[in-house]
């Protein structure tokens, strides 16, 4: 119960409810003998289950709910997570019987509309991002990442190139690097300038014959857009290397420019965070990666493919692809969710979301400039990147400021990262809140920033209001609880 051990409010488990006897329900004797069951089957012991009323567990649950935050809750300025709204009507399509409940063995025979599904929205995504072909299959962005760079090392190996080497600017996205090692390769890194972009020079001096090629994650984890990604792609093709985009934060750039025009061999797409599946939780995620043409028969299978009948199947039979990435055909009702919202906002709405994500991300930035130190000023893409600069001279970290923005309502923004920026405040507010909400999560800030000038000390106790405290973050990831143990 003490702020030091983090919880302010204990909720009991439901297995600490109830009392020995109570029941939900009572069951009517149906008055029939129970079925034989063979002795070996028979458990030596009671199950420990709670035994709890009905209305005890409904209360219990909802309680648990409650101390939740959610989309559904309020603004989740989360940047780099792209917590936005996802509309109803995609949650709709995706719960129709014939795409929930199908079979992932059901015959193509049986399967058209699914299939029909999965080809539109491979199409819808050359549209929009201008390359020669995508694979719905991997599971996530990261997923996406690797598959995306196993077809890279494909396609080099198949000219008999081995090289091993990635190069990573200092605004990527952390799972580029991790993505790389998992491919069995090495990440160097290549610093950004004084902008806070990519410099063609910087690119150039890293691009050795040993280099694989570049990712790039555009906009950056600083939210500003990659001004010279064009000269930079030169750079990297002329050296004989290949360039991934990473395509996460497609909110910002959708309708307005196609990154294969920029010179991206390879891309992947967040369908959970652009394209209105939720964000978070742990999934269902799907991570779709599009190809240039030279490399589209690397791609993983199976693949969707119209036969001369008309008729779609999934093939197999790519005798260059990199092989599979995923059981089944990936995750299905992500899919579902993703066509119905893009041919829901049509190509003029999907420009919409872009400007929209851009013009509020520019709206915090203008209006907190003044009160938080803004280490790379000039307009920024769908999310704005401050630190705690200013507010540090009296003590108040990142951390301080991000907790009590939990009392006031709001789910924290992501804070430091990027790591290029010390003590870093990352705001994305998302095409989909309006100016009114916006501007209440600016006066919670605001009065966080008066607080931190005028009575710092209050705020390294923050937050008071909410179940949990301060936890201790690192013992937290290192040794989950994930389940409550009798006796624990
Ligand atoms: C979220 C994100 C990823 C990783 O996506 P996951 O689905 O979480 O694996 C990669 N790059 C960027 C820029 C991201 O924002």
């Amino acid at each position: 119960m003490s702020v030091t051990s983090g919880v302010l409010h204990e909720e009991p488990s439901i297995f600490e409810r109830g009392a020995p006897g109570r029941r939900g329900v009572a069951v009517p004797d149906a008055g029939a003998a129970a079925p034989a069951i063979p002795e070996r089957l028979l458990r030596r012991s009671a199950p420990l289950l709670p035994e709890v009323s009905e209305l005890e567990t409904v209360r219990h649950f909802t309680r648990l709910s409650r101390m939740n935050y959610g989309v559904d809750v309020g603004l989740y300025p989360l940047g780099s997570c792209t917590m936005k709204y996802n509309p109803r009507a995609c949650e709709d399509a995706a719960a129709m019987a014939g795409f929930a409940d199908l079979h992932p063995y059901a015959p193509a025979s049986a399967s058209q509309g699914a299939l029909e599904v999965m080809w539109e929205l491979e199409r819808a995504l050359v549209e929009i991002s201008g390359m020669s072909a995508v694979t719905l299959l991997p599971a996530a962005g990261a997923h996406g990442e690797l598959a995306g760079l196993k077809v890279i090392r494909k396609a080099l190996s198949a000219r008999g190139d081995a090289r091993k080497k990635v190069l990573i600017p200092d605004t990527a996205h952390g799972t580029n690097p991790a993505s790389v090692a998992l491919n069995g390769w090495q990440a160097v890194e290549v610093k950004s300038n004084a902008d806070g972009i990519l410099d063609p020079s910087a690119v150039a001096a890293a691009m050795a014959d040993d280099v694989a090629g570049i990712m790039i994650t555009n906009p950056n984890t600083l939210g500003l857009f990659e001004g010279r990604i064009f000269e930079v792609s030169q750079v990297v093709h002329a050296k004989g290397g290949l360039v991934y985009g990473d395509g996460a934060n497609l909110n910002a750039i959708l309708g307005k420019y196609r990154p294969a025009c920029l010179g991206i061999d390879v891309i992947q797409f967040n369908l959970h965070k652009t394209f209105s599946t939720p964000h978070g939780g742990g999934g269902p995620g799907s991570g779709p990666v599009g190809v240039a043409h030279d490399l589209v028969r690397f791609l993983p299978v199976p693949r969707v493919v119209r036969g001369p009948d008309g008729m779609l199947s999934l093939s197999d039979a790519f005798p260059d692809s990199i092989g599979r990435v995923r059981s089944f055909a990936g995750q299905f009702l992500v899919m579902v969710r993703a066509l119905a919202y893009i041919r829901g906002l049509g190509p003029e709405g999907l420009a919409r979301v872009a400007e929209r994500a851009v013009l509020n991300a520019n709206y915090v930035r203008a209006r907190l400039a003044g009160r938080l130190h803004l280490p790379y000023p000039g307009p920024c893409m769908h999310e704005a990147v401050f630190s705690d600069k200013v507010q540090g001279k009296a003590g108040v970290t990142t951390m301080d400021m991000a907790k009590r923005l939990m009392d006031k309502g709001f789910h924290p923004p992501t804070v430091y990262f990027p790591l290029i920026v010390h003590g870093a405040i990352m705001i994305e507010p998302t095409e989909t809140e309006d100016k009114q909400s916006i501007d209440e999560f600016v006066a919670a800030m605001e009065a966080i920033v008066e607080e931190a000038a005028t009575a710092p000390d209050g705020l390294h106790a923050a937050p008071s209001l909410t179940p949990v405290s301060r936890p201790d973050e690192v013992e937290a990831a290192r040794r989950p609880v994930l389940a409550w143990k009798p006796g624990s």
